[in-house]
């Protein structure tokens, strides 16, 4: 039997812990603005913003070459975040590459100098990491193969960010599309997250030190029962409390296409199901952050208070709904719209 030699002081942990802690303390959650700067143009092409450097820079997202960016009057953005005692993040993967053999599934790549990448954006004041790995669900899939590579590739990059003092979010999403039923996303999700820690556990994260960004429990996109969101809810505390560790700070759910007033929703729902959550449950929102706000901007200067309010607007929300606080007032307008893209890749 293994055992394990020392891989983290004391003071290493605690900081991991810390910074974990920070980012899922009651109210706060994460704005998932990490677009490569090929999705980017998901985002800018549907208002008619042409997917350039300069126009990514001034809708600032944190992928590597915005984390590099600045202001118009010089300060890096990184400053301008941090003096706001928000904690900056970094994707850190490579994307999605094809598993041979397989229905349509794939791991995620970028395991090649991440120690070495993962040192350098501490020193540059990133504090923690996220890597993306997809599952999908059809009737062979997701297959043993994919569930076993992405849950091993995933505890390799959390390992190495750790030992750069980097929290790696650890991503397993599981996509939306299909017309399986709630039972049968929850059965996977089960499987999918399982897998993910036997794998943290071989190869000895520190789970303290990590955060989980899984997908909430929904029915497919195409599945003809639609479901409450009491009922989402207590799916997906139910999976989470079979198979994700109390040790685990936090889970802050990805939207998966979600309409930002369906994500706020569901995440208030998953707060208040009355099951024991040992862990703080926020958001990670993506699309389900951004939406409004795009839709606001539109690229011009003259619209960018609106858009920042539009952002907020959705912050707060979310914010209610990570304490299970979250009134909906029934929103209409872009709020209801689904974001729900087929196949989604970042
Ligand atoms: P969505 O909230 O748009 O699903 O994305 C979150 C994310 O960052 C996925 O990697």
């Amino acid at each position: 039997m293994t055992h394990q030699y020392p891989a983290l002081t004391t003071e290493q942990k605690k900081e991991l812990q810390e910074i974990a802690q920070r980012i899922v303390a009651p109210g706060k959650g994460i704005l998932a603005a990490d677009e490569s700067t090929g999705s980017m143009a998901k985002r800018l092409n549907p208002i008619g913003v042409e997917n350039t450097e300069e126009n990514r820079r001034l809708y600032l997202i944190f992928f590597h070459e915005t984390l590099y960016q600045s202001t118009d009057d010089g300060t890096p953005f990184v400053k301008l975040i941090k003096d706001k005692g928000i904690v900056v993040g970094i994707k850190v993967d490579k994307g999605v590459v094809p598993l041979a053999g397989t229905n349509g599934e794939t791991t995620t790549q970028g395991l090649d100098g991440l120690s070495e990448r993962c040192a350098q954006y501490k020193k540059d004041g990133a504090d923690f990491a996220k890597w993306r790995c997809v599952l999908k669900i059809s009737e062979t899939t997701p297959s043993a193969l994919a569930i076993m590579e992405n849950a091993n590739v995933l505890a390799r990059y959390a390992s190495i960010c750790q030992q750069n003092g980097i929290v790696p979010i650890v991503e397993p999403e599981i996509l939306p599309d299909g017309d399986h039923d709630l039972k049968r996303c929850q059965y996977v999700t089960e499987k999918v997250l399982a897998a993910c820690y036997k794998a943290l556990s071989d190869h000895h994260v520190y789970l303290e030190g990590t955060l989980l960004k899984p997908n909430m429990v929904t029915a497919g996109h195409s599945c003809p029962t639609k479901y409450g969101c009491g009922e989402i809810g207590m799916a997906t505390v139910t999976a989470l409390r079979r198979t994700v560790p109390p040790a685990v700070t936090g889970v802050t759910f990805l939207s998966g296409g979600q309409s930002e007033e369906e994500a706020s929703i569901n995440l208030n729902a998953i707060n208040t199901c009355p099951l024991i959550k040992p862990w703080a449950l926020t958001f990670s929102y993506g699309r389900a952050l951004q939406a409004s706000a795009l839709n606001a901007w539109r690229g011009a200067k003259d619209n960018e208070k609106s858009a920042t309010e539009e952002f907020i607007k959705r912050a707060q929300a979310n914010g209610l709904a990570a304490q299970g606080k979250y009134m909906s007032s029934g929103t209409g307008g872009a709020a209801a719209q689904s974001l729900y893209v087929a196949n989604h890749a970042y």
